[in-house]
C-alpha cells in the first residue's frame, strides 16, 4: 500500500498554521460542547482499516477543540511552558526519524546530540561541567533519578550494596526536607522504598522557603531535599547555606528546581539560585521554561560515576560503544524518543542570551501582574521573587468564584490553589509567546470578574 505522504503532511500542516491561528479567538480552556464531543470517538473497536488522512481529519476535526490552549499566550495555569518554534518543529523531524534514543548504535545522531544538550544545560545552569546528566520525561523522574543515585551512595558508605542486597534488613537513612517540597519528590521517595515517616519535615518561612535554622544535624547517612522555586511562591530554600553544612558531612543535597534552576542563567534573577552547584544533584524541567515540547526534563548528578552504576543496564544483546555516551546508563527507561534534539534546537536557536530575556521576559509580566491587581484591590500573598504569583480576593469563595469564572469566560486560564491556609488564584508565566497585549487582557479578565463578585 502507498502512502500519499505529501497530501498527509500537507494537511497535518494546514491544520497546525489553522490551530496556530486560532489561538488568539478562541478560549484558553475547551467548551463544555467540546469535551463532549470527544465521545465521538468513543466507538466499538474499528475492525476494518482506513485512509490515514481521514484519519487523521477525523482527529483534528475532533480534538483541536478540546485541547487546552496552552500553547498561546494566556494560559497561566499549573506551571506549564510554551513550546519555542525551533524545538517544535524539531520535534516533528524526530518524529518523522522515529528513533530510538536509548542506545547509541540505534541512532548516532540522537545520542551525539542528546551529548551535545546535556553539555549545553551544564554550561547554562552553570553546574559542575563533568556531571552525570540524563534525560528523561519530567522532574518527577528527574528527580526520582537522582535519588536513585543518592541512595546507592549513602548506602555504600555505610557497607550495603543495594543493587546486591536490596532494602529488607538495610540500614536507615535519614530523609530531611523543606514542609513545602513538591508532591514529585514525596512520591520519588516512596517509589525507592521509602515511606513519608521516613521524612524528617523541616518548618518554612512566610514565603515557603525552608529555615536552615530549624535543620536537624546532617550527616552521611543524610539525604537532604531542597527546592528552588516554589510553586505557589518561586521561593528558593537557602540552599548555599544548606549545602555549606552538608558539605563536610557527607550528606547528599539534592535540589527540585524544576522551574527555578532557570534563575541561573538571568543576571538579575542568579542571586536567587546562588551555591547551588555546591549541591549534588539536581533536577529541572525542559517543558516548563525552556519551551521544549512535553515531555521534556534532564537531571545532574555530581557522581557521574555512582550515576551510571545505579542506572546502567546489561544485556548479552546490547552493543557496547566504549568511545562514545550511552544514553541509556543516565535513565530509567531504555527506549525512548529523542528528546535531546528538542532541547539542542531550543538552545541553539534562542541562544544563552535569548534564554536569558525569555526568563527576564516572563519575571517581568509576574511582577506586572503583581502591581496591576494589587491596586485593583487584590492581595498578593508571596513576594513575586520570580514568576509565580499568588493572590487572594475578599475570601476563599469569592477568590474560588474568580477562578471558575475567569476559567468559563475563557480570556485566560489560571488554577486555583491553597497556600498558608488561604484559597489562591496562581498565576504561573511560564511561556515565551506571552505578550504585553495578553498580560493587560488577563487583568482585564480577573478585574471584571473581581467586580462581578466584590
Ligand atoms: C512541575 C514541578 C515538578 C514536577 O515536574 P513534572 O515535569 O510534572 O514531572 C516538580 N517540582 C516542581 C517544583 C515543579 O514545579
Amino acid at each position: 500500500m502507498s502512502t500519499d505522504y505529501e497530501a498527509l503532511l500537507t494537511q497535518v500542516t494546514e491544520a497546525a498554521l489553522d490551530y496556530m491561528g486560532g489561538l488568539d479567538d478562541r478560549p484558553v480552556f475547551p467548551s463544555p460542547e467540546a469535551i463532549r464531543a470527544l465521545q465521538n470517538l468513543n466507538e466499538a473497536l474499528p475492525e476494518d482499516p482506513r485512509d490515514p488522512a481521514r484519519v487523521v481529519a477525523l482527529l483534528n476535526n475532533v480534538a483541536a477543540p478540546a485541547t487546552v490552549a496552552s500553547t498561546g499566550g494566556r494560559y497561566f495555569g499549573f506551571v506549564i511552558g510554551g513550546c519555542l518554534p525551533a524545538p517544535l518543529a524539531a520535534n516533528w523531524l524526530a518524529t518523522v526519524w522515529d528513533q530510538n534514543a536509548g542506545l547509541w548504535t540505534c541512532s548516532p545522531a540522537s545520542a551525539e546530540i542528546e551529548a551535545i544538550a546535556c553539555r549545553w544545560l551544564l554550561d547554562l545552569l552553570d553546574l559542575p561541567r563533568d556531571a552525570a546528566a540524563g534525560l528523561v520525561t519530567g522532574a518527577t523522574m528527574a528527580s526520582f533519578s537522582s535519588l536513585a543515585a543518592a541512595r546507592a551512595t549513602l548506602y555504600k558508605r555505610q557497607g550495603w550494596d543495594v543493587a546486591e542486597m536490596g532494602l529488607r534488613d538495610a540500614p536507615a537513612l535519614k530523609i530531611v526536607a523543606g514542609e513545602e517540597i513538591h508532591g514529585s519528590l514525596t512520591k520519588s521517595i516512596r517509589l525507592l522504598g521509602f515511606g513519608r515517616n521516613d521524612i524528617i519535615w523541616v518548618p518554612t518561612d512566610d514565603n515557603g522557603a525552608l529555615k536552615a535554622d530549624a535543620l536537624p544535624d546532617l550527616d552521611e547517612n543524610t539525604l537532604v531535599l531542597l527546592q528552588a522555586g516554589n510553586i505557589n511562591s518561586g521561593a528558593f530554600d537557602p540552599i548555599a547555606e544548606v549545602c555549606e553544612r552538608a558539605r563536610d558531612t557527607g550528606a547528599w543535597v539534592h535540589v527540585d528546581g524544576a522551574f527555578g534552576l532557570w534563575a541561573r542563567v538571568s543576571a538579575t534573577r542568579r542571586h536567587l539560585a546562588e551555591g547551588m552547584e555546591l549541591a549534588d544533584s539536581w533536577a529541572v524541567d525542559g517543558h516548563k521554561w525552556l519551551n521544549v515540547p512535553y515531555d521534556s526534563a534532564a537531571f545532574f548528578c555530581r557522581d557521574a560515576q555512582a550515576t551510571e552504576e545505579v542506572l546502567t543496564m546489561d544485556g548479552t544483546y546490547l552493543v557496547k560503544n566504549a568511545k562514545a555516551r550511552e544514553p541509556s546508563h543516565f535513565t530509567p527507561e531504555l527506549s525512548r524518543r529523542a528528546r535531546g534534539l528538542e532541547i539542542w534546537a531550543a538552545i541553539k536557536s534562542l541562544g544563552r542570551s535569548g534564554i536569558e530575556e525569555m526568563i527576564d521576559r516572563t519575571c517581568d509580566h509576574a511582577r506586572t501582574f503583581a502591581e496591576e491587581l494589587s491596586a485593583a484591590g487584590f492581595e498578593v500573598l508571596n513576594e513575586v521573587v520570580l514568576n509565580q504569583v499568588s493572590l487572594h480576593y475578599k475570601d476563599d469563595e469569592t477568590t474560588q468564584a474568580i477562578v471558575d469564572a475567569v476559567q468559563r469566560e475563557g480570556t485566560c486560564f489560571l488554577s486555583p490553589s491553597t497556600w498558608k491556609g488561604k484559597r489562591t488564584l496562581r498565576i504561573s508565566v511560564c511561556s515565551w509567546a506571552t505578550t504585553d497585549a495578553d498580560v493587560a487582557a488577563t487583568v482585564a479578565a480577573l478585574i471584571a470578574a473581581s467586580r462581578r463578585f466584590g
